[in-house]
């Protein structure tokens, strides 16, 4: 056998991150780009081309061994014709749909028995009201597809702001998922992986602050989970991968609440690497660029163990310096424990950039760890140290 070539369809940082893993193992790597400046194209073989387009997507195909995503908006039926056609696409469309689509999510999520929300789909303004007088407010009302980063989420605090919604209801979809505002303590992250031959790895679960509706800052493993929540929510994700039929990485983004049934309720799945397992380049045998790897090619999985006590990751998002690396010999002076990722992305306002990943060796070591991701983060981001860091 030779060296395989796995296609990526997506060209942003998520794909970029796959190349290193690619790289190490010898495999070779294609990317299926937006356009020349996507963040990939300057750490990956790339080709240009529309996602969209079906015949695009089959030539791109046609020259790969196995085809994996950097996101989610590769049209299902697009998927089915290339799975239809003899292509390993992984995940395949059976798998994706539930990661593309937040109402069918919660469907089976439902049938699974696994934890959601209070949730329904609704046409209109008045069943959105409906709902809300049921089950009270405020409710978050989203778009099936196409949200990320909280665009497409809205929270609807009274009847009245019901009726601001109108133009949810005029976009094109047959019905939008309205949920409960859940009160959650914070929010948690399963990642598991696994591959076609039926394998799962199970990742820790991870404390994922999000700032803005943005992934801000993780923490693996979530400090103080108690252990039987954090065995359900493992559990709960390698039932998703197993009974979905998943290959490669999952995310399934929790939130957790205490005293309340298991302890947690489940958000939204992502099938392919997540933010939220950023933590685990540095802070785990096996990263989970390497991991979806492993897995999309049919692979043994690689250990999940971690390599300290914490990890802790802190995404920077564009800010005041437009110049990332005229700010990393003082970020790597003072901060020299600190694992600094950029994305080869010109800088825009909250627009993720970068991340930092810092090991704390033992638990005393924690809050220091996230004073450095932190203290690193805001001199690249800023150009000088935020007040609040430490060295
Ligand atoms: P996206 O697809 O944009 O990531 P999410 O569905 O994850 O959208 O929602 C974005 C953020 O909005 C979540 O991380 C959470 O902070 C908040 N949120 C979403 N749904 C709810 C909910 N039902 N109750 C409370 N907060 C929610």
């Amino acid at each position: 056998m030779t060296f395989p070539l796995v296609g990526v369809v997506g060209g942003g940082q998520l794909a970029r991150m796959l190349a290193p893993a690619a790289i190490e193992l010898g495999i070779h790597l294609h990317v299926l780009a937006e356009s020349e400046d996507v963040s990939a194209t300057s750490a990956a073989r790339y080709t240009v081309g529309d996602y969209r387009d079906l015949d695009t997507l089959m030539r791109f195909a046609a020259t790969v061994d196995v085809l994996t995503f950097d996101h989610e908006h590769v049209p299902t039926e697009h998927l089915r014709t290339l799975e239809d056609s003899g292509v390993a696409v992984r995940p395949g469309p059976e798998a994706l749909q539930y990661a593309q689509d937040k109402l069918k999510m919660r469907s089976i999520a439902d049938e699974l028995g696994l934890p959601n929300p209070v949730w329904a789909a609704v046409d209109s303004v008045e069943a959105l009201v409906s709902f809300g007088e049921e089950h009270g407010w405020p409710v978050v009302l989203k778009t099936p597809r196409g949200g990320y980063d909280g665009k497409g989420v809205r929270v609807v605090r009274t009847p009245e702001e019901a009726a601001e919604t109108t133009e949810w209801f005029e976009l094109d979809f047959p019905a939008l998922l309205v949920e409960q505002l859940v009160p959650f303590s914070r929010e948690l992250s399963a990642q598991v992986a696994r591959r076609p031959s039926g394998e799962v790895a199970i990742y820790p679960i991870v404390e994922s602050l999000q700032t803005d509706s943005v992934c801000d800052v993780v923490t693996a493993p979530a400090p103080g989970l108690d252990p039987e929540v954090a065995a359900a929510a493992a559990e709960a994700a390698s039932t998703l991968a197993e009974r979905l039929g998943v290959v490669g990485m999952l995310a399934v983004e929790l939130f957790e609440t205490p005293g309340t049934g298991p302890g947690f309720l489940i958000n939204e799945l992502a099938m392919r690497p997540h933010n939220s397992g950023h933590w685990s380049m540095d802070g785990a045998v096996t990263g989970q660029f390497e991991q979806h790897l492993r897995a999309v090619l049919d692979l043994p999985l690689g250990s999940t163990q971690p390599l300290g006590a914490y990890t802790v990751m802190k995404n920077y998002l564009g800010g005041a310096n437009q110049d990332l690396y005229s700010a990393f010999d003082r970020a790597m002076s003072e901060y020299p424990s600190a694992k600094i990722h950029a994305y080869g992305k010109s800088v825009r306002p909250g627009r993720k950039v970068g991340h930092i990943n810092v090991i704390a060796a033992t638990e005393q070591d924690l809050n220091q760890a996230r004073a450095i991701a932190e203290g690193a983060a805001s001199v690249i981001r800023d150009g000088v140290p935020s007040a609040d860091s430490a060295r």
